[in-house]
């Protein structure tokens, strides 16, 4: 069964609209196109990018979603150098200021950056040419601390009053919601820029916003659009794989790539700094691959030498933790390995976006095994800082249940976690399985549903619950906070133990799904959000029967419920010892509520 070429090369259409025909009767369109090749030298635009500019162009306010990579900068960077005055741009990292501000100045635009490390003559020249001395920027670029600064405000304010300030862009605008754990002070500042700064437009642009945010992003800066821009965060060209790691892994990676992609670059992605240099070492003296480590305890030098040949071609590829990618622009690279577990979805989601950007097939294959998810919850719950330690948690967790979930559309599970529906025949077979044509059972599980719901409401009225917590909770665990909260006396403690701890993941991941349970951000003392479980609004639907639920699972695989309830059923797979409990005590389900 064939799917698609072995070899680089077959260019997947891509599915947005062009552009809306009537914006190029607009005046200034034609200064536009003349701006675009002739400064930026690009030769058309990308979806919505024109509408977008048209909008700023018009002096609007502009939202903007699009998926890293999909060019958000040049939605204000073309009106800011089409217009007279200078487009102050907030963006959260020097070390993007500084990437921005060099690939400008590279196309000879006026584009100025007031960072801390700069020296003293560039910045009393930056300075004259903001108070009126001289013309000033096109673009500035500015982190949201500095422009909480009094001189700054001032500059600004007397810039606005002589018509010179032409518009602010939040660049990463997320960070301005507290639903986010991301959450920056001095982004939540910017709510002020409508009263301190009246007429002067706005440009929020994100590439990671679910509905919530989004709409807290447009009302806290109190935009005022004509239309969001959003882009699907779907990437059509890659095809995503998910492989049991076992024993050989790096010689059937080895295999993949030779007989794939021979002379084309990737990128392999593992945990630590030492399993880089020894994967590298291994792929270049056992397999005769030409690899190369990258990772952040590396000498800058060798960092940008490795970058450089790999960049080149020189090196095919870069054994890499997740240091490695920020700012990485190569076009062609033809795959993203995952040796191990990456962090997160939304990790994994930009990890594997570095394949594929011109637009033709390139393939990601994450390897998994159950002893990698244990090793890496251990890690997160022995770290000292407790800070981040839930959230990571959630984020293995999620991961873990992606990497389980052998039904669903890879691409349907990836978008969900962006908050977008995706209809798995838009995949046209691009992810295993989709591919898969092992038949699929559905099981029902409504009694576990309408059982696991109960517990909640009883759980829940002394103390909040996260969904980890719940899931642990179904399946028994007798672990200290179950026990500290009298969790374990609950008669319901452990109704699911039946279930793997996968499927019950997917359990209460359908009942927020269908609105059963759902997810409440709260913030607590410590300015670190927390998800937890509230009861959804069509709870009742389910308590009274009327909505069941139902989980799929490939006929007969390892990991399934029913497979769990008949042990020998696994011996046709490949279970490794290590995976899973081997055996489950039988027992009966009861079926009544
Ligand atoms: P984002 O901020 O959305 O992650 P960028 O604005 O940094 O993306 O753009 C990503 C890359 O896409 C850049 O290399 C940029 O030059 C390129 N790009 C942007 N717009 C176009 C276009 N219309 N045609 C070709 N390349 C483009
Ligand atoms: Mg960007
Ligand atoms: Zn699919």
């Amino acid at each position: 069964d064939v799917l698609y070429p072995s070899s680089s090369g077959s260019e997947v259409p891509l599915s947005d609209p062009p552009h809306n025909k009537e914006l190029e009767k607009r005046t200034y369109y034609p200064r536009l196109i003349q701006t675009l090749k002739n400064v930026f030298r690009l030769q058309s635009f990308r979806p919505l990018q024109l509408e977008a500019i048209c909008d700023a162009m018009e002096g609007l306010d502009v939202f903007v979603l699009f998926p890293t990579g999909s060019g958000k900068s040049l939605t204000f960077q073309l009106p800011a150098v089409c217009q007279d005055g200078v487009t102050v741009v907030v963006s959260p990292l020097i070390s993007l200021i500084r990437d921005q501000h060099r690939a400008l100045k590279g196309l000879g635009v006026d584009a100025e950056i007031l960072v801390q490390e700069m020296s003293e003559s560039d910045r009393s020249d930056l300075w004259r040419r903001l108070r009126g001395n001289g013309k000033p920027p096109s673009l500035l670029y500015i982190t949201p601390e500095r422009l909480e600064l009094d001189g700054m405000r001032s500059v600004l304010t007397r810039l606005r009053q002589e018509g010179k300030l032409c518009r602010f862009v939040i660049d990463e605008a997320h960070l301005i919601t507290d639903w986010g754990r991301s959450f920056r002070d001095s982004y939540v500042q910017l709510k002020t820029l409508k009263t301190v700064f009246p007429g002067v437009p706005i440009s929020a642009l994100t590439g990671t916003a679910n509905p919530t945010v989004q709409s807290d992003i447009v009302s806290r800066l109190r935009l005022v659009i004509r239309q969001p821009y959003k882009l699907s965060h779907n990437r059509p060209n890659l095809d995503y794989d998910v492989r049991y790691k076992g024993k050989n892994v790096l010689g059937a990676i080895a295999d993949w790539i030779k007989s794939t992609y021979p002379r084309d670059t990737g990128i392999i992605y593992c945990s630590s700094r030492d399993k880089c240099e020894e994967i590298a070492k291994i792929l270049r003296d056992k397999f005769q691959l030409s690899a190369r480590h990258y990772h952040a305890q590396m000498a800058d030098t060798d960092k940008s030498h490795v970058q450089r040949e790999w960049s080149s071609g020189k090196v095919r590829i870069i054994v890499a933790t997740v240091a490695f990618g920020m700012g990485i622009d190569k076009p062609d690279v033809r795959y993203v390995i995952h040796h191990s577990l990456p962090n997160s979805l939304n990790g994994y989601y930009q990890e594997t976006g570095r394949a594929g950007r011109d637009g033709k097939l390139a393939h990601c294959i994450l390897y998994y095994n159950r002893p990698d998810f244990h090793t890496r919850l251990s890690m997160i719950r022995n770290q000292p800082s407790k800070e981040n330690r839930t959230f990571e948690e959630d984020d293995i967790r999620r991961v873990m249940s992606y990497v389980m979930n052998d039904v669903e559309c890879r691409r349907k599970q990836v978008l969900s976690f962006f908050c977008e529906d995706f209809d798995p025949a838009r995949c046209r077979r691009m992810c295993n399985n989709c591919r898969d044509a092992t038949p699929c059972v559905t099981e029902d599980h409504t009694g576990d549903a309408q059982r696991a719901l109960r517990l909640f409401e009883n759980l829940s009225r002394d103390s909040r619950l996260t969904p980890t917590q719940l899931s642990a909770a179904l399946k028994g665990s007798k672990a200290q906070l179950q026990v500290e909260r009298g969790w374990t006396n609950d008669p319901l403690h452990g109704t699911c133990s039946h279930l793997s701890q996968d499927v019950i993941d997917r359990l209460i991941d359908q009942m927020i799904w269908h609105d059963f349970l759902s997810i409440r951000t709260e913030r607590s003392q410590d300015a670190y959000s927390q998800n937890y479980l509230a009861l959804g609004s069509r709870a009742n639907a389910l308590r009274t029967g009327q909505q069941n639920l139902t989980i799929s699972f490939r006929a007969g695989r390892k990991g399934t419920a029913r497979a769990q309830q008949k042990p020998d059923s696994r011996a046709a797979h490949d279970v490794a010892p290590d995976e899973g409990p081997s055996t489950v005590p039988l027992r009966s389900i009861p079926s009544a509520v």
